[in-house]
């Protein structure tokens, strides 16, 4: 089955071991096929291609909350996000 995360700064995602139900493959996210969207990452299984992991990317309130909390992660992104021109 194919996890979703909706909270991209829980800790410890990136590391998590998944068992590729279609082929038996074991490994983390690291180790996947990412493919990158607008709105999500997905991450497949190297060997079969079947999707494990999909994580949802964090609006700007996401990013302020997580940062707020200290994540050093968000604060970075949110750096980069003042520093960009606003629309
Ligand atoms: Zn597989």
């Amino acid at each position: 089955m194919t996890t979703t995360l909706t909270d991209y700064y829980q800790p410890g995602w990136r590391e998590h071991h998944h068992t590729c139900p279609a082929c038996g493959w074991q490994g983390n996210s690291r180790q996947m096929e990412m493919e990158l969207h607008d709105e999500q990452s997905e991450y497949a299984c190297p060997q079969c291609e079947f999707p494990l992991l999909v994580v949802l990317h964090p609006d700007l309130a996401q990013v302020r909350a997580a940062a707020a909390a200290g994540n050093a992660e968000a604060v970075e992104q949110l750096a980069i996000l003042a520093s960009a021109p606003s629309p």
